[in-house]
């Protein structure tokens, strides 16, 4: 297993949306324990296959960290599909590790259900609501090629500018491997 620098805000590939996965070979299992390894190092509960350079409809989950959530074991999501989602929407502050130190209230469905392959190939269903709703909403936007600075309101955005210009100059200090600047 390795790390993978994790691809941060104005990297071109967060921007774009992804391509759904044909089969799941070794490569994509080698590359989702990457991701796994990738994500737990960066103490995140989501990642999206963009933010580890991969145009592929993947992401995966680990929750269990978070108090509450502690039997909820770690997911994979191979081509995803929001299949539902309440029309109560709810307000919550989102991190991304592809923009470290940076904190967004974002709007979004409570309740969803979610339709995906797992790595067997199998379709899996699952109802989520409240943090882990909210996690998969969050990496679903990836790999729509969506951000949470797409979701925030532009008050918020306009505080952040400065921290979203230090991102891309990587004048920041991050404890997890992230990709260079980029030409
Ligand atoms: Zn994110």
């Amino acid at each position: 297993m390795s790390l993978i620098p994790i691809t941060v805000y104005g990297d071109e590939i967060l921007t774009k949306k992804v391509k759904p996965v044909r089969a799941i070979s070794d490569q994509e299992i080698k590359q989702i324990k990457d991701m796994f390894e990738t994500m737990h190092f960066a103490k995140g509960i989501g990642l999206a296959a963009n933010q580890v350079g991969l145009q592929k409809a993947i992401f995966v989950v680990d929750v269990s960290q978070v108090e509450g959530y502690e039997k909820i074991k770690p997911i994979v999501f191979i081509n995803p599909k929001i299949v539902l989602h309440s029309e109560e929407l709810v307000f919550m502050e989102e991190g991304c590790l592809s923009l470290p130190d940076i904190r967004l209230e974002v709007e979004r469905p409570e309740i969803i259900k979610i339709k995906y392959l797992d790595t067997d190939e199998n379709e899996q269903e699952l109802e989520a609501d409240d943090l882990l709703a909210r996690v998969i909403l969050h990496e679903y936007d990836h790999l729509l090629g969506k951000m949470i600075t797409d979701r925030a309101d532009r008050n918020q955005i306009k505080k952040i500018k400065k921290d979203l210009v230090r991102i891309k100059l990587r004048d920041i200090e991050v404890d997890y491997p992230i990709t260079e600047r980029q030409k």
